[in-house]
């Protein structure tokens, strides 16, 4: 059986019964598209995924590209792949045509998105890179750099990369020490180090633009003082491309995403590094984090994506695999049974499956949220979307990285010894799972992020949108779900009660007290909140009668699970919280 990847009739059903794409296409900032239109756009990206991308996929991810002489070489498969990519038009797709885009709406290019990352990651994150670089220089750049670096890297023919990290600065940007000199012609002179760049250094495209944090000689120390630049691999000087002195000084061996290089850049060696300041002096980290949401949401979709190729991987397996006999079977003679016979197997599946699709409904809630906050008719629904997808990105962004790679572990376990082998692509998809709750901010600093600022923001408000948002989900939930919905309704009141309670030790100035259990916090945000999405799926499944019977029971199977399993925890896990238990924070040092 093909891996589909994700599942065809999942996408419509998020999109047509639970999110509704139509209340999205019907704002006028998306006039020029229709169902059909998005249809044409999805079955183009699926086709590209399932029959060129995901071939490619198993020898891409298996070595490491070559690094000889400060150039690094990708799998000779690359461009090829790379091209079609471009073509599919995935760089611009939401961007609006002035700028070469299509002008799509994000909850429609963020599925597509979703099945190119399954089918082969690093091929994505080249593009996905390359957008969000090209989107800085939209949203910030002037007129000369648009014109000079944005255009050709939503044409494809240049890449982007972001290059915020150094050594000693990774979760604490504000440390960044790569200095940007003045210089007469109006640009900067940059040196300085990044690590862990990707797609810092490749052989695909003719030029590639870094989005880099530095500081200005005389900035203010912190994050007030940090800038962004466009500093270009080669620089145009008469009409030609020459160095730039950027050299790539070093391949990180990663046990993942090996398509994609994360390379070590040194600006300047030779004092001629030419760099164009984007946006505002010293607003570099502002201007990154307007940008952040779409990055957090596309690395949520990395998550789900891994997740889901994982499980359609594991369900054929367990459909085809012949082990062992029912526990009521008495005769050894009889023929062994498929392993999705097995009880505890089923458990492994419709764990990853409630994992998967929980984590796809909340993500293309944010998708739709964002498509509303940029582009509803009305001051306050914009305004409103923008501060609950404010609040649902960090748990957007972590909830499918950290159950994203319990569920590759389950697809991994389903295998057996098999899976605990190279041969089988389940331990890929595992490692390459494992970064998504490193970058873009690790899981620690999502949850801090949470709890610290989201929540709290602008006096509660955006923690009362997501409650009443629940709420009216909650109004629906009568019937065969209302055991469900009660619960969920008091997950919930305990969650802002908790949440009240952290937010009077933080205003009492004691922040420490606050966020201790700030991963706790997000954790059970997280699960309630996938509780959610899966009582608004098992609502819509039961009104969407002209669904498959199989795949509406599938609904409620993963509502469920999810409401028994999952839900009762986080009544422990708050009353953990409230308690202020102080095991780890307070362990000295020399304990361990
Ligand atoms: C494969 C790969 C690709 C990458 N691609 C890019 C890229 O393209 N561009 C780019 O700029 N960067 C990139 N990165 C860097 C990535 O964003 C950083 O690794 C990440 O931000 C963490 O920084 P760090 O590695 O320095 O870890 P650290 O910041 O040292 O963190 C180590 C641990 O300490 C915790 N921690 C740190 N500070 C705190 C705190 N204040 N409170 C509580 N806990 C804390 C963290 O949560 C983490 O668990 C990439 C990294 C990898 C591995």
């Amino acid at each position: 059986m093909a891996n589909a990847l994700l599942s065809d009739e999942l996408v419509a059903f998020l999109l047509d019964d639970v999110i509704q794409l139509d209340r999205v296409l019907a704002l006028p900032a998306f006039a020029g598209h229709s169902r059909e239109t998005c249809d044409l756009f999805l079955g183009a990206a699926r086709r590209l995924a399932r029959e060129i991308l995901f071939p490619a996929y198993g020898e891409m991810n298996r070595e490491l590209p070559r690094f000889e002489g400060g150039r690094v070489q990708l799998h000779p498969r690359g461009r090829a792949l790379y091209r079609q990519v471009v073509e599919l038009g995935l760089l611009s797709a939401s961007r609006p045509e002035a700028v070469g885009g299509a002008m799509l709406p994000m909850t429609v290019t963020a599925v597509a998105t979703a099945y190119v990352m399954a089918a082969n990651l690093g091929i994505q994150g080249l593009a996905g890179l390359t957008t969000g670089a090209a989107r800085l220089i939209e949203s910030f750049g002037d007129r000369d750099l648009r014109e000079r670096f944005m255009r050709k890297m939503y044409a494809g023919e240049w890449t982007g990369t972001m290059a915020l990290t150094e050594p000693q600065a990774g979760s604490s940007l504000s440390d960044v020490r790569t200095r940007a000199t003045p210089a007469a012609d109006g640009s900067y002179r940059i040196a300085g180090t990044k690590v862990f760049i990707s797609g810092g250094e490749q052989d695909l495209s003719e030029n590639i633009v870094h989005l880099t944090l530095a500081r200005i000689d005389g900035a203010p120390p912190g994050i007030k003082g940090v800038s962004l630049f466009a500093i270009p691999k080669l620089r145009e000087e008469e009409g030609r491309l020459v160095p730039n002195d950027v050299a790539c000084t070093g391949v990180f061996k990663k046990i993942g995403w090996k398509a994609l290089p994360s390379v070590q850049l040194t600006f300047g060696e030779a004092g001629d590094c030419h760099g164009w300041l984007v946006g505002e002096p010293h607003r570099g980290i502002a201007h990154m984090f307007q940008m952040m949401n779409d990055a957090r949401l596309m690395v949520g979709l990395n998550g789900i994506a891994s997740a889901s190729v994982a499980y359609h991987e594991s369900l054929a397996y367990a459909l085809d695999r012949p082990q062992g006999r029912p526990l009521s079977a008495r005769d050894p003679r009889a023929p062994q049974v498929p392993i999705i016979q097995h009880a505890d197997v089923r458990r492994m599946l419709l764990r990853q499956k409630a994992i998967v699709e929980g984590g796809l409904g909340l993500l293309l809630r944010a998708a739709a949220l964002t498509d509303l906050a940029e582009h509803a008719t009305d001051e306050t629904t914009r305004r409103e979307s923008a501060l609950l997808l404010d609040l649902l990105i960090p748990i957007g962004k972590t909830f499918p990285a950290e159950y994203g790679f319990e569920s590759n572990t389950l697809a991994i376990q389903v295998h057996g010894g098999y899976g605990y082998t190279s041969e089988f692509l389940v331990e890929s998809w595992w490692r390459d799972q494992k970064l998504n709750s490193i970058h873009e901010g690790t899981s620690g600093i999502q949850a801090m992020d949470l709890l610290g600022r989201k929540a709290v923001a602008a006096g509660g408000e955006p923690l009362r949108l997501f409650a009443a948002a629940v709420r009216s989900t909650l109004a629906e939930a009568e019937t065969d779900l209302g055991e469900h919905g009660e619960a969920l309704g008091r997950a919930l009141d305990d969650l802002v009660a908790t949440t009240g309670e952290l937010a009077q030790r933080g205003l009492r100035g004691d922040a420490e007290a606050m966020l201790r259990h700030a991963a706790d916090y997000m954790d059970a945000f997280s699960v309630l909140a996938v509780a959610w999405e899966l009582l608004a799926q098992a609502i819509a499944a039961r009104r969407a009668t002209g669904r498959p019977a199989a795949f509406r029971e599938g609904k409620r199977r993963a509502c469920d699970y999810w409401f028994r399993t999952d839900l009762p925890h986080v009544a422990v896990t708050l009353a953990r919280i409230r308690s202020g238990e102080t095991s780890f924070a307070e362990a000295p040092v020399d304990c361990f």
